[in-house]
């Protein structure tokens, strides 16, 4: 089965993309732009153009999440964005906690435009110190998951995509989870909560639907494709998944029978996917 990397990001002059696209283990892979915050760890991270290219060179495949600076942007920019092609968007590191009433514009115009939003939450990299100036935000308080259940509840129709699993905050995101149909989760970035998967994706929701969380889960990576170390390890990463659906899942959970699977690898995904509005 091939899979949808739902949350993954691109380096600038990105290689050995032909070989990830020919690789046969991914339908499609959803890049989140950053290139708004410059370099991030041993990462020089793709230009926004340099995301758009890759969209456009390979048709379908990728898709784009164009990077909005809360404190900042303004409405018509999600529309400039919405224009140029990303059919997503993502904030990082922004001053307030992510449900700050002084962003609800910028969200209000994200669900009017069907375009949702991968907010990260929980551990994230440290960047520069306090040098007289606080430009961005420092450590994850900002960016913990209880924040994107207010703003489930002012904008029903706004897809929200809780990015990793939030820890250190696990409670805050099965709340969300629990609670709330347009919040879903990825899994990439912090395999230490593999464990709690096991017990997590057999819970059952109380958000409206009849969605166990594995329903509410998706695949991802969190890798910056684009160079040979991050592409390789984006390979591995789809194959430990998959090893451990069929050997752990499929021999004791529900969410390990076939059906239950796919829709963690793809079909969440491509649920998700028809209430976009973009659809290049
Ligand atoms: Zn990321």
């Amino acid at each position: 089965m091939k899979m949808i990397d739902a949350h993954a990001h691109l380096c600038h002059n990105p290689q050995g993309m032909d070989a990830i696209v020919e690789s046969g283990v991914f339908e499609q892979i959803w890049l989140m732009d950053l290139s708004g915050i410059g370099s991030l760890g041993p990462y020089e991270l793709a230009t926004q153009e340099e995301v758009l290219e890759t969209v456009k060179r390979y048709p379908g495949f990728f898709l784009a999440f164009g990077f909005v600076d809360l404190d900042h942007a303004k409405p018509e920019d999600i529309l400039r964005l919405r224009d140029r092609g990303f059919v997503g968007l993502k904030p990082y590191k922004q001053l307030l906690p992510y449900s700050a009433p002084q962003y609800f514009p910028l969200y209000e115009c994200a669900q009017a435009c069907g375009m949702p939003i991968l907010f990260h939450t929980g551990l994230i990299a440290q960047g520069q110190p306090y040098a007289g100036k606080a430009t961005h935000a420092y450590g994850p308080e900002n960016m913990r998951p209880i924040h994107l259940a207010a703003i489930a509840e002012a904008f029903p129709n706004l897809q929200i995509i809780a990015g990793h699993q939030g820890w250190p905050y696990m409670e805050e995101m099965e709340h969300n989870l629990y609670f709330y149909k347009n919040i879903t989760g990825d899994i990439s970035g912090y395999l230490r909560s593999v464990p709690r998967l096991n017990e997590i994706l057999d819970r059952r929701a109380h958000d409206g639907t009849d969605r166990f969380f594995n329903h509410k889960l998706h695949f991802a990576t969190d890798e910056f494709y684009g160079t040979p170390a991050s592409n390789a390890r984006a390979l591995r990463l789809a194959s430990f998944w998959e090893s451990y659906f069929e050997f752990v899942g499929s021999l004791y959970y529900r969410w390990g029978l076939p059906e239950e699977q796919e829709k963690f690898f793809r079909g969440n995904a491509l649920e998700l996917r028809h209430s976009f509005q973009n659809k290049a």
